[in-house]
């Protein structure tokens, strides 16, 4: 079907806009970006493939920012700092404590897979304003 077909073009599309991000985008910001390229987008599309992709762990959330929930195209474990002033979430370079996951699977008898780290405050630029 002609019409599946460039479903999955923008399928696709979403994807790699979204691994090519390191902003951390909302899917307002995804579908701006794409709209350039992909002028009969819509957002409603770009909102059900991203919640897809989450589902299929393609991308991760970061949360929600102001109101918007953010995802990121790098689905590994690591360190956000989100700015609760301008809305910037950014990697940060901190490893994760290895031994917290044992600790507290140990502690409450659980299987531990993953966790997350998210600092929250006000970046270099809102701070110097
Ligand atoms: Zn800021
Ligand atoms: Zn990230």
């Amino acid at each position: 079907m002609p019409g599946e077909k460039k479903h999955s073009k923008k399928r696709e599309a979403i994807l790699a806009k979204i691994r090519s991000m390191k902003t951390h985008p909302s899917a307002i910001t995804v579908y701006e970006e794409l709209r350039k390229e992909i002028p009969d987008l819509s957002l409603g599309t770009v909102y059900r493939n991203l919640a897809l992709f989450r589902e299929e762990g393609k991308v991760a959330s970061v949360g929600v920012v102001n109101g918007q929930e953010r995802f990121d195209g790098n689905t590994t474990e690591h360190t956000h700092f989100v700015c609760t002033h301008c809305g910037d979430v950014m990697d940060i370079d901190a490893p994760l404590d290895a031994h917290l996951k044992e600790d507290v699977a140990s502690r409450y008898g659980i299987a531990v897979h993953s966790h997350r780290l998210t600092f929250f405050g006000a970046c270099a630029r809102c701070v110097r304003s």
